[in-house]
């Protein structure tokens, strides 16, 4: 299978005609070949969706600019298998999980910014002036321009259309660039956009990597407004400085080091529960996956044995399968830079609770990317594998005495993107959110997630907050118009 590049509403090779291999995690094998995009090709992107911003995409009234997004979120759930084929083979991720999350997502992400377009007011004041007549002031939301949309590989299609659908309801056209480990549902969403009758132009696709390629040449372009980026934080800094020139807006959804803190009084199952999915899903590689577990020390030892005991009976196996519940890491270098962090925990004193080595599946599988779930206790707050971003199955538990105490742990960290709260005394619950130096917080629940939040992080996770009318804000130019009456 070959995957090239969408400009212009139609698929084309690199200028360079250059291309690169991608592979399925769980087998190893190479399942298509990827256009491999330079600055030309984002050059020709650009200078489409600049055609489209001035033409056929301006000239279209909001609500049958909406309504093409409606239709967009239909076109994905009438192509679901093939988007979840697309999505299982790029990432490994287990079927149920892609099934519930992924694709549901990127569909939903359409019509909640739709939905939210209908509904965005503007803001107006009534001012005094000198001569007592006044004035009114009004905000127009005008679009930025062409936005780049930079997104990684752990939730493909979810990630990226939870940028381009509020692009596009603010009346940006966008030229996109996917992580290279994961090209396939950006195209097969081209697909969809084509089908729909979005005009050429106004959604693009340049498929490559990063640093000296498509994904840097986005950045620099002088005719991008603004990027809007979700992966790693050393990636953040050097999109920052690359953007500086050009002056874009940027917005940053960034890596973290997530907390969990379970009180003594918590519903213990419950927080078994979540506790387990927070760890593990998704083979650990969400933004929001929890990689520090606090519990309170009452119920330490019960809930380490009753986690690791959960963790030992996950299904590791074959993507595809309904019944598998955890997959292979997206990669074989992601996968040895999880068993350096396997070592290095060792080195650094941990008790391996569970896990602590790469799995060997049977058949086609035994080249995929597979460790197990791996449970640490007895590290020190300041050792690395308890304050660096690991992105795998893992996580160290830590017990604590006081409130007070598992606050300072909690927010002891260069991250802030999520904490979740496992208790079930209200009044502590809603204490400790207060405290907590994140952007969300979860209160007895994990990755619950309304669409109209703000979501984003503080410190190193990031910077802006996209989500409802945070994204609209992000997505469009405001125009103060001053009417002296
Ligand atoms: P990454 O930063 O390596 O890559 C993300 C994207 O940026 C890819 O498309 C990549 O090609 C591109 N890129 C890399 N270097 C670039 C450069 N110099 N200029 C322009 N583009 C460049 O991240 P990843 O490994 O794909 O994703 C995992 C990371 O993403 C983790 O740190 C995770 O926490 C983070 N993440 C954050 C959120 C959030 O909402 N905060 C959500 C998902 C993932």
């Amino acid at each position: 299978m070959f995957i090239r590049h969408f400009i212009d509403g139609v698929f084309v090779d690199s200028a360079s005609e250059g291309w690169f291999s991608n592979t399925n995690p769980a087998t190893g094998a190479a399942i298509s070949q990827v256009a491999r995009g330079e600055a030309a090709d984002v050059e020709r992107a650009v200078a489409a969706a600049r055609r489209a911003l001035h033409g056929p995409w301006s000239q279209m009234t909001l609500a049958s600019r909406l309504d093409l997004l409606e239709a967009v979120a239909d076109g994905i759930m009438a192509r679901f298998e093939e988007f979840l084929e697309a999505e299982i083979a790029d990432t490994g991720k287990p079927r149920r999980f892609a099934s519930q999350v992924d694709i549901p997502r990127g569909a939903a992400n359409f019509r909640a910014f739709a939905s939210l377009g209908r509904g965005a007011a503007s803001e107006s004041f009534l001012s005094d002036t000198p001569d007592g007549l006044g004035a009114i002031n009004y905000v127009l939301r005008e679009p930025l321009g062409v936005v780049g949309v930079i997104s990684p590989w752990n939730l493909p299609l979810l990630l990226l259309t939870w940028k381009v659908a509020p692009a596009l309801a603010c009346g940006n056209t966008v030229v996109v660039k996917p992580s290279e480990e994961t090209p396939t549902s950006a195209a097969l969403l081209a697909e969809v956009m084509n089908a729909v009758g979005v005009p050429p132009g106004v959604y693009n696709v340049v498929q490559g990597f990063g640093p000296n390629g498509a994904g840097e040449a986005l950045v620099r372009h002088a005719q991008v407004a603004a990027i809007t980026f979700t992966g790693e934080s050393r990636t953040g800094t050097a999109i920052m400085e690359a953007a500086a020139p050009s002056l874009k807006s940027l917005s940053f959804e960034l890596g973290g080091k997530n907390a969990a803190v379970v009180f003594a009084d918590a519903d213990f199952d419950k927080a078994i529960e979540g506790t387990l999915r927070s760890v593990f899903s998704n083979c650990g590689q969400v933004c929001l996956c929890s990689e520090r577990v606090y519990v309170e020390r009452p119920i330490f030892d019960r809930f380490v044995e009753t986690l690791a005991e959960r963790a030992r009976a996950l299904k590791l196996g074959d993507p595809r399968e309904q019944s598998t519940e955890m997959g292979p890491l997206i990669s074989a270098a992601h996968r040895d830079k999880v068993l350096g962090y396997f070592a290095l925990a060792e080195a650094e004193g941990a008790r391996v609770v569970c896990g602590g080595r790469a799995a060997t599946l049977d058949g086609e599988l035994s080249a995929g990317s597979f460790v197990e779930p791996t449970i640490w206790t007895g590290l020190g707050e300041q050792a690395r594998c308890v304050r660096e971003e690991i992105f795998g199955p893992v996580c160290h538990i830590q017990p604590f005495d006081s409130e007070e105490q598992a606050v300072q742990m909690a927010n002891d960290s260069d991250y802030g993107l999520c904490a979740a709260i496992w208790t079930q005394d209200l009044s502590r619950a809603h204490r400790l959110a207060a405290q907590m130096q994140v952007g969300i917080v979860w209160i007895n629940s994990w990755f619950l997630r309304d669409l109209r939040t703000p979501f984003g992080g503080v410190k190193r996770s990031g910077i802006g907050r996209e989500g409802g009318r945070h994204s609209l804000d992000f997505y469009a130019e405001l125009k103060n118009v001053c009417v002296k009456l």
